[in-house]
């Protein structure tokens, strides 16, 4: 395959998919993006083929839209798996689509994680009040009410201390599939990106130390110094490639215990807390991902020098202070909204700190 015939085809027209396509040009991959009726499509446009999916009533007519892709892969776990399965007659689709229908469902999820051997917080399934009862007497409190599907960056999704708080959360909760989980203590939560090629090549980037603000990711820091749970997390990450005969990027993300890690969830994608790669490693996990499922050999995932990445979580000025990068998506202002992010790299640890505080004193001023 030469390389101007490489076509990839994005499920998703947000800003993975930008990012994706950004760095593939630079690998001279074309792309063509699949909306869904409705999706906002700005961070995409002038990127490549814009197909919208209620246009095209069979697989092969999508396909064909689609600009005849090599390989289909998507930037969010919400797809429509039946519709994965039917592209798959036509041509490759990483990762698999068993893969998108255990992240996308956080019972198959849990299930598929302790299937492969890896360390979740005690969980039980619960659907209407009297089974999110009884599940909350076995497990006790502090504990977290999660939503099965739809459940993303802490939404459809409930903390709750005591049994008062647990008769509010019933209120939302009963009428949805929910998986209770144990509240576990942790000193700081982490998430692992490796990416395994069709030929099977795997490699994985340092652990990196991530801080949410109001559930949603706001700092992201690499590499995290601890050779013993990054031995751990390479060695969960490998399990699930390995089991799940994975191809293209894939998140692992953890809560650090005294125990070890203990795996929280996965993302079948690349992932806000590997946007830091962007600038701090040789090749992005945006790339990688992309030589992954078109199995070109992988790029280089060492970080040589401390590196941050911070979020515009509805702001999208850029900072006054050095940086080594700002990326705006180019969406329309939301509270709270991934506006863009912002990378800084420094020599010094505790430099970048200082420098990392500043700028989000300045963005959430
Ligand atoms: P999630 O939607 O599962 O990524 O959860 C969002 C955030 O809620 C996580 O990043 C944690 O800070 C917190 N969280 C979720 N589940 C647990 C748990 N079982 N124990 C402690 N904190 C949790």
């Amino acid at each position: 395959m030469s390389e101007r015939t490489r076509h990839v085809a994005i499920v998703g027209c947000g800003q993975l998919a930008q990012m994706m396509a950004q760095e593939g040009q630079a690998l001279g991959i074309s792309f063509s993006f699949l909306a869904e009726e409705g999706e906002n499509t700005r961070c995409v446009e002038g990127l490549g083929v814009l197909v919208n999916l209620k246009d095209h009533e069979s697989g092969e007519a999508l396909y064909r839209a689609l600009g005849c892709p090599q390989v289909i892969t998507a930037e969010r776990e919400q797809v429509d798996v039946g519709l994965l399965r039917n592209l798959q007659q036509f041509c490759a689709v990483y990762p698999d689509p068993h893969v998108f229908e255990k992240a996308q469902h956080r019972l198959r999820e849990k299930l598929a994680l302790t299937e492969s051997g890896l360390p979740v917080a005690p969980f039980l399934p619960a659907l209407g009040a009297d089974e999110l009862w009884r599940a909350l007497n076995t497990l006790g409190y502090p504990a977290f009410i999660k939503s099965c599907e739809n459940g993303y960056d802490g939404k459809n999704q409930w903390r709750v201390k005591n049994q008062a708080q647990l008769e509010e959360a019933i209120e939302e909760a009963q009428s949805h599939p929910c998986v209770v989980e144990a509240a576990v203590d942790f000193s700081c939560e982490v998430s692992l990106v490796g990416v395994r090629s069709v030929s099977g090549e795997v490699k994985t980037y340092p652990l990196t130390e991530n801080y949410h603000r109001q559930g949603t990711l706001l700092v992201s820091k690499a590499p995290f110094h601890n050779s013993h749970l990054m031995e751990q997390a390479r060695a969960y990450l490998d399990k699930l490639m390995s089991d799940w005969s994975y191809v293209g990027a894939l998140t692992l993300e953890c809560f650090v215990t005294t125990e070890g890690l203990i795996v929280n969830e996965i993302a079948p994608r690349v992932h806000n807390s590997g946007h830091w790669t962007l600038v701090g490693a040789d090749t992005s996990q945006f790339a990688n991902h992309l030589r992954a499922i078109l199995d070109m050999p992988l790029g280089d995932t060492e970080c040589p020098s401390p590196t941050a990445m911070i979020n515009m979580l509805g702001v999208n000025k850029s900072p006054s202070q050095k940086n080594e990068g700002v990326w705006l998506y180019g969406k329309s202002l939301r509270e709270g909204r991934k506006m863009g992010h912002i990378i800084l790299v420094d020599d010094c640890v505790h430099k970048l700190s200082q420098r990392s505080d500043a700028v989000i004193a300045e963005l959430y001023a």
